[in-house]
């Protein structure tokens, strides 16, 4: 669109520069007073040079000299020549082209050239036409001279300059609609290869899991059926190898199924919910150590997605019986639930080994692990995050290194559940 704007700019220069160069001939033809023909002179000059600076590529300022300089003689030539020659009209062109030629990056110079014309008009009209303190030039023929050529070369001007400025803008509404359309074709083959990446990744994560199933079975027999000592312990680090496999494939099947299902919203029981999720998760190191406080009453109804809850809830846990601290005579997780207005605030807090505080801000970010004492990878609290945004709400942390660690999700409370409460 800018090229168009360019282009109008140099036709202007060159119609104004041909008209000028007519108005020259003829005033020579009729031997004009001298001033006249020295201000088409030094016209031609600015006009000439402003061309050479567009050739040049100084296009800004090839338009600022122009239309500056044009403006600055026509204010003169006004005040010189008698006012009855009208040539005041011109400076509305002047306006219209100063509109049309400049980009909307060149605002500001936009915005000077419609208000410096508009202010030579009124001041021009408040000293009536004696800028120059009366100075006038002598006349030859009548007073009005050609005011009729100013008037319709001015109203053809602003014309043309309208039908530019129309023309420009259904050109940029057509570019506009091509580009909408072009993104909304390209959004569309995104969400289909989203989807296509995602149902591939569910499918794949299943079937790597079938035969991982198979072989940690297997383990289980060769276990009990081996009393060799060197093969037992090979087939007990198979075994937690096996078992390290498939704890990432249930990751991603998760990160998988929060992406491609929608939600769900039955009612969960958040006591219920949590004894269900220490319990499976007994089996973790250190887990028999730790005291579990569940301060939320046994009937706390919630409305929501049970499975991503569920999701949610064990990672959270799990981390925190994983990041226990081995110094810590006295281990515990402590959960608290209070309601806010329309948010459910949930906590979980733990006197664990804590985050150090230059990687808190990394903590949910996918395959991240603030310790080398991590056996994971670095993807459950990226899931969580996933999730807790998926829900409506929102997650934070408070740690303190080497003392412990709060999780904080706030939750949106449906119109459902406060019915219920
Ligand atoms: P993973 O546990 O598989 O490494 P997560 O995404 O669950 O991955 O956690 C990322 C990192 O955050 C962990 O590696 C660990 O360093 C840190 N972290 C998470 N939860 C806790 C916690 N409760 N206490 C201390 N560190 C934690």
């Amino acid at each position: 669109m800018n090229k168009q704007k360019d282009i109008l700019h140099v036709r202007v220069l060159l119609i104004t520069g041909l008209g000028i160069l007519t108005k020259l001939a003829v005033d020579i033809q009729q031997a004009t007073i001298k001033p006249i023909l020295f201000f088409n002179l030094y016209m031609i000059i600015f006009i000439g040079f402003a061309y050479l600076l567009f050739k040049k590529n100084h296009i800004l300022f090839s338009k600022i000299l122009f239309l500056g300089m044009v403006n600055l003689l026509l204010a003169v030539m006004c005040s010189l020549l008698p006012k009855e020659r009208w040539i005041v009209v011109y400076f509305f062109p002047l306006i219209a082209i100063a509109y049309a030629i400049f980009s909307d990056d060149d605002n500001k110079w936009r915005l000077l050239f419609i208000f410096l014309p508009s202010a030579f008009i009124t001041i021009l009209v408040l000293t009536d036409f004696n800028l120059l303190g009366g100075l006038k030039l002598p006349v030859i023929g009548s007073k009005e001279g050609n005011m009729n050529v100013n008037v319709i070369v001015s109203i053809v001007a602003i014309s043309l300059c309208i039908d530019f400025l129309i023309k420009n803008t259904r050109e940029s509404e057509k570019v506009l609609r091509n580009m909408t359309y072009d993104i909304q074709r390209k959004n569309m083959d995104l969400e289909k290869i989203n989807g296509e990446l995602d149902r591939f990744v569910y499918s794949t994560s299943h079937d790597l899991r079938a035969p991982l199933l198979s072989i940690q079975g297997l383990i289980k027999i060769a276990l009990v059926e081996t009393h060799d000592v060197t093969a037992r312990d090979y087939l007990t680090k198979i075994a937690d190898r096996a078992c390290k496999l498939d704890d990432f494939i249930k990751e991603i099947i998760d990160y998988s199924r929060n992406a491609r299902t929608e939600l769900k919203s039955e009612q969960i029981n958040l006591y219920a919910l949590l004894t269900e999720v220490i319990d499976e998760l007994k089996y973790i190191e250190g887990a028999e150590r730790i005291q579990y406080s569940l301060m939320l009453s046994p009937d706390e109804l919630l409305i929501g997605d049970r499975s991503r809850m569920k999701i949610v809830l064990s990672n959270l846990v799990s981390n925190a019986i994983k990041y226990h601290n081995p110094r810590e005579a006295n281990l515990w997780v402590k959960v608290s639930a209070n309601r806010e207005g329309n948010f459910c605030q949930l906590t979980i807090s733990d006197n664990g080994i804590g985050i150090k505080p230059e990687f808190q801000n990394k903590i949910f970010d996918m395959f991240f692990r603030a310790t080398d004492k991590s056996t994971g990878s670095g993807l459950g609290l990226f899931i969580v995050k996933e999730i807790v945004t998926k829900i409506g709400g929102s997650i934070a942390l408070t740690s303190v290194y080497g003392k412990g660690s709060d999780f904080l999700i706030t939750l949106p409370v449906t119109e459902n559940e406060n019915e219920q409460s």
